[in-house]
């Protein structure tokens, strides 16, 4: 249990005890009014400013902010610490808002203030900030958190987010403050990349990745059930060549290196390339038997919710890990449900089932089978080489972009 205290905060001294993930506080500009939501058992003291009862704390922010996942993990790379993870901003008024800066504030272990960077609307306007500004009326907005990457000297021990949001006409402003207390993730399952060659990480799981930005509060996942991004950490694998061109023969309609991408999926070199087990465990889950023909039904993702994984294989790692393997080919799955399985046995071929936009294998680690309640994890692998280097990684993280040689 951590007793570090934020002192001298915006919503008055108010002192926390117990920081964690998804610990926030939310004040009116006039700090008044304060209140302090907490996930878990933290224990709220004050000074300065008495106590509200707890339903007029609740009634009096005008935003509560939600850390999602809980806990916060970092990732560690060769450039830095990475967090990846979002905020609920759920707007509690009859009045819409605009976000207009987010602020970050990162602690070390003697509380001194390590570094602070923010975004806003005027001076900082840049990619970082959230696309998603407007703050509907009694809705819940998703915004993914800007600050993501530092480097590894950074004390990422408490960061403290501060969120600005007012009317369209800047007559009414508050701010809202969430508290996270990041947890070094490490992978428990030794893991060994899926596929064999030279792996062009498609998309991996940077700020920008399609993987990261699954926005699970559009009614197509809420219609799910969906609360959660289970593929946060999730990759998409591709086999190149030493141009970094992924397919044989021309391309469709010029020579750029991607957008001119056959339709053909057998002139892709990774299609019909083995999956291999990243690490060991139980198949608990898979499913076979859908074509190889690059779609995603939002229909059939209403009748069956691993619709857009679409031919898939899930391991159980026996310890809290799964690994999923997603868009495999059409009959090439050769393991059954509740078959033990070594690192590194075939379960079955690179296809492009489902929602795939060409051959490719898309592999997570996450805490558990299914798509609702499941979070991702952080992955790191051994016995690859990177381009460029004679080295063999033992416990390495790959993310977009990244060319590795995988024997
Ligand atoms: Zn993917």
């Amino acid at each position: 249990m951590d007793s570090t205290a934020v002192r001298g905060s915006r919503a008055g001294n108010v002192h926390l005890s117990r920081m964690s993930a998804g610990l926030f506080t939310s004040v009116s500009s006039s700090k008044v009014l304060f209140a302090l939501w907490v996930l878990g058992t933290a224990v709220i003291e004050s000074q300065g400013i008495p106590p509200a009862p707890t339903a007029t704390r609740a009634n009096g922010a005008a935003v509560r902010v939600t850390v999602k996942p809980d806990p916060v993990y970092v990732e560690r790379s060769e450039i830095g610490q990475h967090l990846n993870f979002e905020f609920l901003l759920g707007n509690l008024t009859d009045q819409e808002f605009l976000l207009t800066g987010i602020e970050v504030s990162i602690f070390d272990d003697g509380g001194r203030l390590a570094r602070r960077d923010f975004v806003n609307r005027f001076s900082r306007t840049s990619l970082e900030i959230p696309p998603r500004r407007v703050l509907r009326a009694r809705q819940s907005t998703l915004v993914f958190n800007p600050f993501h990457s530092f480097a590894a000297s950074v004390p990422l021990k408490r960061l403290r987010y501060e969120f600005a949001f007012g009317t369209d006409d800047g007559r009414v402003r508050h701010t809202s403050v969430a508290e996270v207390v990041p947890v070094l993730y490490e992978t428990k399952t030794p893991l060994v990349l899926p596929v064999k060659g030279r792996v062009l990480v498609w998309d991996g799981h940077d700020y920008h990745s399609h993987h990261r930005r699954m926005d699970y509060t559009l009614p197509v996942f809420q219609n799910r059930q969906m609360t959660t991004n289970f593929q946060r950490y999730g990759y998409d694998l591709v086999l190149v060549n030493e141009q970094g061109v992924m397919y044989r023969g021309a391309s469709k309609d010029s020579d750029d290196w991607y957008r001119g991408r056959p339709d053909e999926n057998e002139a892709y070199f990774a299609v019909g390339q083995p999956v291999y087990a990243a690490g060991a465990g139980r198949v608990v889950d898979l499913h076979d038997g859908e074509a190889d023909n690059r779609r995603f039904d939002p229909a059939e993702f209403m009748k069956r919710a691993t619709a857009g994984s679409g031919n898939y294989v899930v391991i159980d790692h026996l310890n809290g890990e799964f690994s999923w393997f997603g868009h495999l080919k059409q009959g090439s799955i050769r393991v059954k449900r509740g078959q033990s399985v070594k690192q590194g046995d075939i379960l079955g071929l690179i296809g492009a089932s489902g929602d795939s936009l060409f051959p490719h294998l898309h592999y997570e680690l996450r805490t558990g089978p299914g798509i609702t309640g499941v979070e991702g994890l952080p992955s790191y692998f051994g016995g690859f080489r990177r381009v460029g280097s004679q080295a063999l990684v033992g416990r390495g993280q790959l993310d977009t972009g990244d060319v590795v040689e995988n024997r």
